[in-house]
């Protein structure tokens, strides 16, 4: 009451400020768009700041609506603890510069989103960290790279785009024999599919920007892992400020809501267009998880749970002949990104991995008539007839 004596043009600044939420609890986590907070006497405010006592000091640092998305993710992938950022690459980039020093080592598989190749080797180059890039399948390849300073294994279960996979139990033997940190990108294959710390992987990252947003609204990233290490990542998030909004931060926790039927649907109908585009005329070879033809079927069947809605596949005559495809479809349409309800179809060639030389995507199977679908929860029967009218018009 003794506000409103205060004069109009203060009031209109200071009108509801501190509003008490406390005892407010809703279903929907709220978005607390705020930069600070208030503290109820100085004294504690100023323990607070100190970090002597628990409590928010700045969004740079912890807001509630984040928090709340990292306690989600984490629960989904059973880590410790969570740590989300601004982006897929910030999430992978702080992870990096957390544990690596000038002069160490990181393995990496070969077969990894381009986005990650060039800051491997562009910009960890740039701060004297060597990485060496394996094929994740060449188990001898893997183990004769490590060296006296390797510090990070790093691997996608299922590699972009080729769907090439990893067997992370080798892999996280590997890392523990080496005294190594086993970080995994789980984009493609998020929770139910896989969750790579039961399979003792020690980090596991994901583009949030893709399954977990899941509408193609939103960037995002999340590191999953002990608390231990998200307490080493939490220092570079601070300091280099890649922080996640906490708008969007509400609209990732809404679409997780979601996650589960959205795989369930993208899986069953990326199953069923891999089998359709196989005994395709117009296809040389389909990559997917869960086809019985895969070299690594056994493999994925042990190690996922569900083959993802993920699949590539190569079309005869090359990038003209992948272009008309494109051009012909309909209902799939022509974009970058992935994880979508929406069927997304893109060619890596000219996208994910236009920075790599020619020969660096030969060498990696990304060849000029393959293109990439992310398979979306359309109706199954559109999807094939897009499919089929655009592969036969070519
Ligand atoms: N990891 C994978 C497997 C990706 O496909 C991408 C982006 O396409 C990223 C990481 C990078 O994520 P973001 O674009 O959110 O930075």
């Amino acid at each position: 009451m003794g506000e409103n004596k205060k004069h109009l043009l203060t009031r209109m600044i200071k009108a509801g400020e501190g509003h008490d939420l406390t005892s407010i609890r809703t279903p929907s986590v709220p978005i607390f768009q705020t930069t600070n907070y208030l503290y109820d006497d100085v004294e504690r405010g100023t323990e607070i700041l100190l970090s002597r006592q628990p409590g928010h000091i700045y969004a740079r640092y912890t807001n509630p609506t984040i928090d709340a998305l990292n306690e989600i993710v984490a629960s989904l992938e059973e880590s410790e603890s969570a740590l989300s950022f601004a982006s897929g690459m910030a999430a992978i980039s702080s992870t990096i510069l957390a544990f690596c020093q000038p002069g160490d080592h990181i393995v990496s598989s070969g077969f990894i989103y381009g986005g990650t190749y060039t800051f491997f080797q562009n910009q960890l180059s740039r701060l004297n960290i060597e990485v060496s890039f394996v094929d994740p399948r060449d188990h001898d390849a893997v183990a004769g790279a490590i060296r006296k300073n390797t510090r990070i294994l790093y691997t996608e279960p299922l590699a972009n785009p080729t769907l090439i996979a990893s067997d992370l139990s080798f892999w996280h033997q590997l890392a523990q024999k080496n005294g190594c940190k086993l970080v995994v990108d789980n984009t493609f294959t998020p929770p139910p599919i896989l969750q790579p710390l039961k399979l003792g992987c020690d980090i596991v990252i994901h583009s949030a920007t893709k399954y977990l947003g899941g509408h193609s609204d939103l960037m995002g990233g999340v590191v999953c892992a002990s608390a231990a290490d998200i307490e080493t990542i939490r220092p570079v998030m601070k300091t280099y400020g890649p922080i996640i909004a906490p708008m969007i931060a509400w609209l990732l926790i809404r679409g997780i809501r979601t996650l589960g039927v959205r795989i369930e649907r993208q899986n069953e109908n990326a199953l069923a267009l891999a089998a359709f585009l196989e005994k395709h005329n117009r296809v040389n070879k389909v990559f997917y998880a869960g086809l019985p033809s895969n070299p690594q079927y056994d493999l994925n069947r042990r190690q996922l749970n569900g083959f993802s809605g993920m699949l590539s596949f190569d079309v005869k005559g090359g990038w003209e002949a992948a272009k008309k495809v494109m051009q012909n479809l309909k209902t799939i349409i022509f974009t970058v990104s992935l994880g979508d309800i929406s069927s997304l179809i893109s060619h890596p060639a000219s996208t994910s991995h236009v920075y790599l030389t020619p020969e660096e995507r030969a060498q990696i199977g990304v060849t000029e008539g393959l293109l990439r679908l992310s398979v979306g929860i359309e109706y199954i029967d559109d999807l094939i007839e897009d499919l089929h009218k655009a592969l036969n018009k070519g």
